[in-house]
């Protein structure tokens, strides 16, 4: 009898340790268990347990046409889940435990114990990669190590990607339901609940349906028009396949094969451009393997370290609740609030105004996204941040600072998004949406003025930077 461990990679099709484990014909049981503490320690947005919860739900029924059987448990923490599986294991003898890796700290540290206390035990632990398309490592520069800027990443990775078809494997009924013994672990039921806040992620459709369409109807009928339509916050132009890649209801292989079958080499523009973004992800994650200090709080350049914030309560309060004065900031974060979504342009222009017009700390808006985004993904949360903050791998000039108003001209010129989000500014004139504070009746207005002066603060940031470098050369 084999057991598969369930963590982010919550799917049956295209899951490399379920499929292996069920290659051998022998009964294999999934688990999952819970761990609310290390959860609480992480950040986990509320709403991404729940989208988890939900899901665990639909899965048991797609391993049910398969007969694998799906198990549940909940602990406090990661090491006590290694500990867990490894005494099921034991205590039920099993032949094998199966799991996807997972390239974070923590996630690795558990990882190698559980692999430590099964050798100790006799039984075989087997771990896939299964999270990127290609592998950590399997990317690298002439001189053997990883790449440190994206475009160069990009092109090595596209030569490798395009050497071998890409495939995604799907799994065959077995014939025998397996069974475990003892209490350690119960059949998953609807009643089977997490000892963590949730908030609802109704929103978000979580059955395997679903998700494919939506992949497919991205793939068949927008992504044609990605490049134009991408960094448009009123319009879907975007896939928001990001909840289920997060959680792994979705594999990067099955949205990669999708593109592919449909449009083979060279892709158009716009699929191209989706491609990328599809790299982006991967080269994060290859990052976050390379760099553990990455999942310790650190920054990628070291100089980022020596920044030093202003962290104004207020301020962060005001950015938080959308009421900064700023439009488009706010819209952003009120979507934000109230979806668990934020649109990525306006990701990298509220991260922009946090760090770089209120001299915040970086990590705190880290952790604010963390705890509020149903597709929370610590590597390209990470990135993203470290990327906004110029402090990350290949991140944007650190002179280069969104200017919040231009942004919102450019991106939302009628208004339209910010009005979706910001009923207070219906009646401002379009030529003043995104600095209403000079339309001649903004005092009328239940919205606040701007709570900094973006030109005073993009000096002082400069300065701040400035010192943190030092002499260190380049962005
Ligand atoms: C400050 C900041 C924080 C972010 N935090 C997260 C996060 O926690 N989780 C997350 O999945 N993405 C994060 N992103 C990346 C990006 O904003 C989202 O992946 C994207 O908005 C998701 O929407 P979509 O699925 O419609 O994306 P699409 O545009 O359809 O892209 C397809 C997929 O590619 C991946 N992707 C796209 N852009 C990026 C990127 N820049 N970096 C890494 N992967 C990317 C995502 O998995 C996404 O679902 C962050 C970006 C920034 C600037």
């Amino acid at each position: 009898m084999k057991l598969v461990w369930l963590r982010r990679d919550l799917r049956i099709e295209d899951n490399r340790a379920l499929c292996s484990a069920i290659e051998s014909e022998q009964p294999v049981m999934a688990l999952y268990i819970a761990t609310p503490e290390t959860w609480q320690r992480h950040g986990l947005a509320p709403i991404q347990a729940d989208l988890i919860k939900r899901r665990l739900v639909t899965l048991q029924t797609d391993l049910a046409t398969i007969n694998v059987p799906l198990y549940y448990a909940q602990v406090d923490t990661y090491q006590q889940a290694a500990q867990l599986v490894a005494e099921i294991a034991k205590s039920n003898s099993l032949d094998g435990v199966y799991f996807n890796k997972e390239y974070e700290f923590d996630e690795q540290n558990r990882d190698a114990r559980l692999q430590e206390l099964l050798v100790h035990a006799g039984i075989a632990a087997h771990s896939f990669d299964d999270k990127c398309a290609l592998q950590p490592g399997s990317v690298l520069n002439k001189q053997g190590h990883y790449f440190k800027v994206f475009t160069p990443f990009k092109r090595a990775y596209l030569t490798r990607f395009y050497q071998q078809p890409i495939s995604v494997i799907r799994p065959q009924p077995i014939g025998e339901v397996a069974q475990l013994h003892g209490e350690q672990a119960q059949l998953f039921s609807d009643n089977s609940s997490f000892d963590y806040p949730t908030e609802s992620s109704a929103t978000y459709p979580v059955d395997t349906s679903s998700i494919i369409n939506q992949l497919r109807d991205f793939v068949a009928h927008r992504s044609e028009r990605y490049s134009d339509l991408r960094d448009i916050p009123s319009i879907e132009g975007t896939s928001r396949l990001s909840p289920y890649l997060a959680i792994g209801a979705l594999s990067v292989r099955q949205c990669m094969a999708r593109l592919h079958d449909q449009h083979p080499k060279p892709l158009p523009p716009g699929r191209e451009m989706w491609m990328s973004e599809l790299i982006w992800r991967e080269f994060y994650q290859h990052l976050i393997y390379f760099e553990s200090k990455l999942s310790k709080g650190k920054c990628f350049l070291e100089w980022g370290d020596r920044l030093s914030w202003r962290n104004s309560s207020a301020d962060i309060d005001a950015w938080k609740k959308g009421q900064t004065g700023y439009p488009i900031v706010d819209a952003a974060m009120r979507q934000l609030n109230h979806t668990g979504w934020m649109h990525n342009r306006l990701r990298m222009v509220v991260a922009s105004f946090l760090i770089k017009d209120l001299h915040v700390d970086w990590h705190v808006g880290e952790r604010y996204f963390m705890s509020k985004l149903v597709d929370g993904d610590y590597a390209a949360n990470n990135g993203g941040w470290q990327w906004c903050a110029s402090t990350g791998c290949d991140g944007q000039p650190y002179f280069r600072i969104f200017n919040p108003v231009s942004q919102g001209e450019r991106f939302d010129p009628d208004g339209e998004f910010v009005c979706q989000w910001i009923p207070e500014l219906a009646a401002v004139p379009r030529k003043f949406i995104h600095q209403p504070w000079k339309w001649c009746k903004a005092k009328e207005l239940s919205y606040p003025p701007p709570i900094v002066d973006h030109k005073t603060e993009r000096e002082i940031t400069l300065s701040l930077y400035k010192e943190a470098k030092g002499n260190v050369d380049g962005a």
